[in-house]
């Protein structure tokens, strides 16, 4: 079985992902510009989490089947630190009417 990440991308498709400035390109960083929009002056979203129902427009490919980050090595921090298999993730899961976290022993 392949990481159940490749095969989800629920947590793109639930959650607002807003970051601090300084994490754009513009100041920096490593988001691409084009993919943030402004929320305060501190702060960026990335473009269609906000969007009802939410899709990170970084996303690529069909939540549940196969998805992936178009800005995988630039992707901001609270994408990096959100945790496969925490209460989160399968919150976004059962969202997306996708079972539970599957056990590691399961795909590795
Ligand atoms: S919801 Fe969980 S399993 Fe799905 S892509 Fe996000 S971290 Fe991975
Ligand atoms: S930047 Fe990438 S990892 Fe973060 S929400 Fe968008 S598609 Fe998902």
């Amino acid at each position: 079985m392949t990481h159940p990440c490749l095969t989800c991308g629920a947590c793109c498709a639930s959650f607002r992902v807003d970051f601090s400035v300084h994490e754009t390109q513009e100041l920096g960083g490593d988001v691409p510009d084009g993919l943030a929009v402004q929320v305060t002056g501190a702060t960026r979203r990335m473009r269609g989490t906000d969007h009802s129902p939410p899709r990170c427009a970084a996303l690529t490919g069909q939540v549940g089947t196969r998805a992936a980050c178009g800005i995988y090595e630039w992707r901001p921090s609270p994408c990096r630190e959100f945790a496969a298999g925490s209460e989160a993730c399968d919150r976004a899961r059962m969202r997306q009417g996708l079972p539970p976290y599957p056990a590691e022993a399961t795909w590795t």
